[in-house]
């Protein structure tokens, strides 16, 4: 049932007036919806890890009490589990904080160029393990973005990880020059694994949408890498774009606004 509230002004029951407020409650009805449904699926993903320590627990304090061995393998998978819930905890926390403050845009100067070479060089041992290499291509010259420096880096620690994650052994390119006659820097990041199936791209930044499932999960995925990414894109007033080719690899690109003080004086 809908409930009609009178409207300023002695409402026409035909006028565009009532239209939207028909249009506002649906809505407020949609976004419920999706609240609920977050609930859900969060309660879903931490029930998983917390239903498994909890059987190794009980296995621990009973059958394989006095099993060394057991026990060894049992608290690894336990670790693990503990591992998957604190990353799932720190992405939400990490979307929350973005989302709650998306409307205003960070200001302090971070030179990108100094942020992508930290983050390449503290994610290289991860990358030797997975037999990847990394490149940058880079501007020589500095590309300082207004933004917000821990944000950034999570940016490149994720779209470098996902690159890493479902790209397979090889390399990982990421490039990084000035766009838009210095009006902006354009990151990019490109992989040369599989590819993604054009019909997920669009969905692919969705909280807790994955292409494969099962291959998120043994990656270490919470499903919200993305998510995090686009938000954080939008609060710096960047634009987003995933180009995937099947069989040739992906490439995530970010343009974000140039400090509007250096622009080159053309
Ligand atoms: P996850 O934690 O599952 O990696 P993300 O939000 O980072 O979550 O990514 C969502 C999904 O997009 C992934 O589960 C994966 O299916 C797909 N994906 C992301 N990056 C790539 C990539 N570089 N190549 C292929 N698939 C990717």
């Amino acid at each position: 049932a809908v409930r009609l509230r009178p409207l300023q002004g002695g409402p026409d029951p035909r006028s565009p007036a009532v239209a939207l407020f028909f249009s506002d409650r649906t809505k407020e009805r949609r976004v419920e919806a999706m609240r609920v449904d977050f609930i859900a699926t969060v309660s879903h993903e931490l029930r998983t890890p917390l239903a498994s320590l909890t059987g190794f627990i009980e296995t621990l304090a009973g059958p394989a009490r006095d099993d060394p061995r057991a026990r060894d393998r049992f608290l690894g998978i336990m670790r693990d589990q503990a591992e998957r819930m604190r990353r799932l905890v720190d992405d939400l926390l990490q979307l929350s904080r973005v989302e709650l403050h998306e409307h205003v845009a960070p200001t302090a100067p971070v030179e990108l160029g100094g942020l992508v070479m930290h983050m390449i060089e503290i994610m290289g041992p991860l990358a030797k393990d997975r037999k990847v290499t990394i490149t940058l291509d880079r501007a020589p010259e500095p590309l300082t973005v207004p933004g917000d420096r821990d944000e950034l880096l999570r940016v490149v620690e994720n779209l470098i990880a996902n690159a890493m994650k479902y790209g397979g052994e090889g390399t990982v390119e990421v490039s990084l020059r000035p766009a838009d006659q210095g009006r902006a820097v354009e990151l990019a990041i490109t992989d040369h694994g599989p590819g993604i199936p054009p019909e997920h791209l669009p969905r692919l930044t969705e909280r807790f949408y994955r292409v494969n499932e099962a291959e998120s999960r043994a990656r270490g995925g919470t499903g919200l890498g993305l998510a995090i990414v686009k938000h954080v894109v939008g609060r710096h007033r960047g634009r987003l774009t995933i180009e995937s080719e099947l069989g040739r690899g992906t490439t995530v690109r970010i343009l974000f606004p140039a400090i509007a003080g250096r622009r080159p004086v053309l």
